[in-house]
């Protein structure tokens, strides 16, 4: 009989791929420098209206007029660079400065420090998705039958949208609303290393009324104990974020998007009770009554903001959005990536994403990800249809990046390329600051120190009208209709 070596208890086996397995450059375990042409560090800049920027090598595109300055000021040193070491930022700078502090280190062995330089492109923190919903598809139905597999198909589905976040550059999302706390099992497979994907924030299933909106999360809840035990049971089940359906939605018949579906006598209970168990708390709130009692209990988050009335009509409320500026909290307007196209046909449903900036309100990224005709992937032209609404450049990469972790209560831990914070990075062809678009030419997506390699990623089909075809009488459009058929019926017969 030969001698077999059987490895020792403890013993690591070396059944290991080869390091370069999977293209990945960076494995999360090393020491590494990189360097770009310059480097958006997520923070705003001295300067009004502008980012901060570390190095900044002239933008001559690839085979650009002016090659000559740009390889003169890469050679002296005039990038921006970032040291990583596993999956932590050791230090961000001038390629000129890293260079010197590396040298200064005794620490570090020099000689292990793997490099990574990237010509022409710009460094900035990995994207950040604030309202997310891992589980849908992103096609033409929110929760499809998928009978007796549903929580595994489900599963699947978010496994699938958190490769497909990161693809895209997005290295955290918050999911706001998550049937059977799958967003938990997911983020807890993630922070494993089973399955890639970004930092997830859970909330589990959105807490809301009987038959109110998204009842079929499975979180429904009629009275203050209710609320306690439904917030507690979130809390055993391993959530980071409470989210309440503070108002009606489009996306379930029958609850109407401007009435509030919670007293503030509930929503009171609902907010203290989660911040006493250290959660993170947010609202969908469209109607300026829901908006107004979920700021008024001290939420941290409302999604939607669109000051919808009964009317149908988005009219913006110029004195609770300076309730909502001095409340210092988080807003996502949802600006989603086909914004622009459904304002141009009808303007009535318009959340004031452009007014509540000038009122002070802090404005962050979040697009529903996940629920139909928004898929995943969509996420750069969301960004890109935040601009069209009015909010300039600038603060889009703030509310994508420093303010989106903050949004998500990940502030001090990712969406800046400082000290300190975990190494969740892009690098991007170009220069984000001259056109978003150059956020789809990704050239280095890492997360949590690692690198990630995107996936292939098909574009969808864009869709004509507000049907959402199959969805029946639910969405902005039909939810609309239906109440002005209602309102228009009731104003001609008036009957005795
Ligand atoms: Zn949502």
């Amino acid at each position: 009989m030969t001698d077999y070596p059987l490895p020792a208890p403890g013993e690591i086996t070396g059944w290991t791929t080869p390091p370069t397995d999977g293209g990945e450059r960076l494995d999360g375990r090393s020491t590494v420098l990189l360097t770009a042409d310059r480097l958006i560090t997520g923070r705003r800049g001295d300067a009004p209206g502008t980012l901060e920027v570390v190095g900044d090598v002239p933008d001559v595109g690839p085979d650009g007029e002016g090659a000559g300055p740009a390889e003169a000021a890469r050679r002296a040193g005039g990038g921006g660079a970032v040291l990583l070491d596993h999956k932590r930022i050791l230090f961000v700078g001038t390629v000129a400065e890293a260079e010197a502090h590396l040298s200064s280190r005794t620490d570090l062995a020099v000689a292990d420090i793997g490099r990574l330089d990237l010509p022409g492109s710009t460094l900035m923190p990995g994207l950040i998705e604030t309202h997310d919903h891992l589980l849908t598809s992103g096609t033409a139905v929110e929760y499809p039958d998928y009978g007796p597999h549903e929580v595994a198909r489900l599963t699947l589905n978010a496994a699938r949208s958190a490769r497909e976040l990161l693809s895209v550059g997005v290295t955290s999302t918050q999911s706001l609303g998550a049937r059977h706390y799958i967003d938990v099992a997911v983020r807890e497979a993630i922070d494993n290393g089973d399955v890639r994907g970004p930092r997830v924030v859970a909330s589990g299933p959105q807490i809301t009324t009987t038959a109110g909106h998204s009842y079929h999360a499975g979180a429904e809840v009629d009275s203050l104990d209710q609320i306690r035990y439904e917030v507690r049971h979130h809390h055993k089940m391993g959530v980071d974020t409470i989210k309440v359906m503070a108002t009606g939605g489009f996306m379930t018949g029958g609850s109407a998007p401007w009435f509030a579906q919670f007293s503030q006598g509930e929503l009171d209970v609902l907010i203290a009770e989660a911040h006493r168990l250290g959660k993170w708390t947010a609202a969908h709130a469209h109607g300026v009554q829901g908006i107004e009692r979920a700021v008024r209990a001290g939420v941290d988050y409302v999604a939607h903001a669109s000051f919808i009335t009964a009317d149908g009509r988005s009219e913006f409320d110029p004195a609770l959005a300076d309730e909502m500026a001095r409340a210092g909290v988080y807003v996502d307007c949802t600006i989603t990536a086909d914004m622009p196209q459904m304002l141009r046909r009808d303007d009535s449903y318009a959340p004031p994403a452009r007014q509540l900036w000038e009122h002070g309100v802090k404005i962050v990224a979040g697009h529903d990800a996940g629920i139909p005709a928004v898929p995943q992937r969509g996420y750069v032209a969301g960004l890109e249809a935040l601009e069209w609404v009015g909010l300039p450049r600038a603060e889009v990469i703030l509310a994508a990046t420093s303010r989106a972790a903050a949004a998500i209560g990940c502030a001090g831990i990712t969406g800046v390329l400082a000290e300190g914070f975990e190494a969740d990075l892009i690098a991007v062809a170009g220069d984000p600051r001259e056109s978003l678009d150059a956020l789809r030419d990704l050239t280095l997506v890492v997360t949590r120190g690692r690198e990630f390699v995107p996936d292939r990623l098909e574009g969808v089909p864009v869709l004509l009208d507000d049907s959402l075809g199959g969805l029946g009488p639910i969405g902005p459009a039909a939810t609309l209709g239906v109440w002005r058929t209602l309102a228009e019926r009731r104003r001609t017969h008036p009957e005795v």
